[in-house]
């Protein structure tokens, strides 16, 4: 197994976590009693199964994990201490000292009982919070979704410009397509004049793309969108124009190994290596990242080993993309 000491010393960043991924079950657990939650369970060990990815899964009933984990997480409280542990944790185990953690903050809002300017600035003093316990630089990407009306996408993208100067970073998009008819029916240019609105305010725009989606959707999100970076967009593999044009605009893909094995979308490390193979050959920049450490039972060295041990990846391609990630970091 490989022993990462050419990682000893090095800062690690990781742009890629969603909060709702990167709590530990224990304190998901504590949390909901804390507040008195009607959980799924009485059962500890049944819970833990419940919110971390002990087995594989379809993408779809994948995405199902969140939903518990967002209403653990629907108070100001619990997400000051979800911000603090995700932060900390990070830090403590795997020596990241830049950190991208995104949520969406009107699935926490218990469909309009708990005003959003609350829960957005309790998760920033609980990022604050935590840079004053440990040297870390950290941020907020807030996140629209496929399956919320245009009012909704546009009331996160204000939050999110609202508080820019405080903590927020970025927008994001993402959210499961076969959920509702929004998700069916969705488009990249119904939030194009919203994305252009956030960029305007200087916020950085990552997308959720190429992952579940096709290569249609990723044209789609590049041409239209224009982020800076994507979540995943591994199907750009399929199609050589756009790896090109990737390369050519140096848009970043957030890459998150472990988490598209866990639902299927990468059938096996042979797959992984033909996958990282096409983008260094194209030139695509790529970054590693958990996509919630907590829920894939894993780390971000531990991406890294997993990488090494399969010849995927080698310590310069590491070394490289740690480098791509702190440069593509929104946190200035
Ligand atoms: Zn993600």
């Amino acid at each position: 197994m490989a022993t990462l000491s050419f990682l000893k010393n090095i800062e690690l960043t990781e742009l890629h976590t969603h909060l709702g991924f990167s709590v530990s079950p224990n304190m998901l657990w504590e949390m909901a009693h804390n507040r008195g939650l009607r959980l799924p369970t009485k059962d500890y060990w049944e819970f833990v199964k419940l919110v971390t990815f002990h087995e594989r899964k379809e993408y779809e009933e994948y995405l199902m994990l969140y939903d518990l984990t967002e209403k653990i997480q629907s108070s100001p409280d619990a997400l000051f201490a979800a911000a603090q542990t995700a932060i900390s944790g990070a830090y403590r185990s795997n020596n990241i000292t830049k950190l991208e953690l995104r949520f969406n903050p009107i699935l926490r809002n218990q469909s309009g009982e708990k005003d959003l300017d609350h829960l957005i600035v309790f998760t920033l003093q609980g990022i604050e919070r935590a840079m004053l316990k440990y040297p870390v630089k950290a941020g907020i990407i807030l996140m629209m979704d496929r399956r919320f009306s245009y009012e909704a996408n546009a009331a996160v993208v204000d939050k999110a410009i609202k508080y820019h100067e405080r903590g927020v970073i970025g927008i994001d998009l993402a959210g499961p397509i076969e959920r509702n008819n929004n998700s069916r029916t969705f488009k990249c240019s119904d939030v194009a004049d919203l994305v252009k609105k956030a960029r305007k305010a200087g916020l950085g725009i990552t997308v959720h793309t190429g992952e579940a989606t096709n290569i249609n959707e990723m044209w789609e999100v590049v041409e239209i969108l224009k982020p800076d970076r994507i979540g995943h967009g591994i199907a750009a593999i399929d199609d050589l124009e756009l790896m090109k044009f990737l390369s050519k605009k140096k848009i970043v893909l957030e890459t998150c190994p472990t988490s598209n094995l866990n639902t299927k979308l990468v059938r096996d490390y042979d797959h992984m290596r033909e996958i990282y193979s096409k983008l260094k050959e194209h030139n695509v920049l790529f970054t590693i990242n958990t996509d919630g450490p907590e829920m894939q039972l894993i780390s971000l060295k531990h991406e890294f080993t997993k990488l090494l041990d399969h010849n995927i990846l080698t310590e310069k391609d590491i070394l490289q993309s740690n480098k791509i990630a702190e440069k593509a970091s929104f946190i200035k």
